[in-house]
């Protein structure tokens, strides 16, 4: 589980061991800092070396999305990150130098997560990437007109040449959006997950997840009254999501998802 974020019950790696008996073995700099930097040679090397084990099944990455993110720049908020473009999506090339840092990091960040989930699938296992839908894909339902010029995490060189060399292996590839709110969040928040491996087909009913909430208690676009960006709070799945993630890993057989929900009720 890569960029695990903060610990707790709630979280996919701890409801992965408590649901199922598995080892998770979470990496984030939330959690262990420097020692979980998958910016470092000497972390990524561990890693490989657990994704490409035998015992491992499955593997889970959300790479950092702030710099991808559309609600960071949305008009209006205080502070406005610019630096990608869909035809730029590794970064504008004029930057300034804090943009340029922050992107060539970021940039570095999704390379070793597709890396390593290339290596995980071709050792036989299941790979995950998450990060927010993207709004600026016009073949999708969830095509915004506002957001044509969101650069997307999901369509950048090393996201698509993972899928390339998947599909070419004939491995299964399997798309998913589906709003974080059906499992609870405060967020409506379209969530989109790229499945590659044996396990991938079971991610496909998310697709038939929808909004039907009136309203959502919060928003992911702008910043909270305590400074911090509001997609940052965002990014923490719900329990519900954290545990069936975690079921379609891990379980032997699993309902689709919207089944799942309906047979959890409103539970926590
Ligand atoms: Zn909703």
């Amino acid at each position: 589980m890569l960029f695990a974020g903060t610990p707790g019950w709630d979280a996919l790696p701890e409801q992965a061991a408590s649901r199922h008996d598995v080892t998770a073995i979470p990496y984030d700099t939330e959690r262990e800092g420097r020692s979980h930097d998958l910016a470092c040679d000497v972390v990524c090397a561990t890693a490989f070396q657990q994704v490409t084990a035998p015992a491992c099944t499955a593997m889970w990455a959300a790479p950092p999305c702030a710099s991808y993110s559309r609600a960071r720049g949305a008009n209006g908020t205080a502070r406005r990150l610019r630096g990608r473009a869909p035809d730029e999506v590794e970064g504008l090339p004029v930057l300034t130098a804090t943009e340029r840092v922050y992107l060539i990091l970021h940039n570095r960040l999704t390379r070793v997560a597709c890396a390593l989930a290339r290596a995980h699938v071709e050792a036989g296992g299941t790979a995950v990437l998450e990060n927010p839908v993207d709004a600026g894909f016009r073949r999708s339902p969830h095509f915004r007109w506002d957001a044509q010029e969101h650069a997307s995490i999901w369509i950048t060189p090393a996201v698509r040449n993972l899928v390339a060399a998947a599909l070419a292996n004939a491995t299964p590839v399997v798309w998913a959006t589906f709003p974080m709110c059906q499992f609870g969040s405060p967020f409506q928040k379209l969530t989109t997950l790229l499945a590659i491996g044996p396990l991938a087909p079971r991610f496909f009913s998310l697709n038939e997840l929808r909004c039907t909430c009136a309203t959502h208690e919060r928003r992911a676009i702008g910043w909270s009254a305590d400074g911090s960006a509001n997609s940052a709070a965002a990014a923490r799945y719900p329990p519900a999501a954290s545990a069936y993630f975690a079921d379609l890993l891990f379980q032997h057989e699993v309902l689709p998802a919207a089944a799942w929900l309906a047979e959890r009720g409103s539970g926590p």
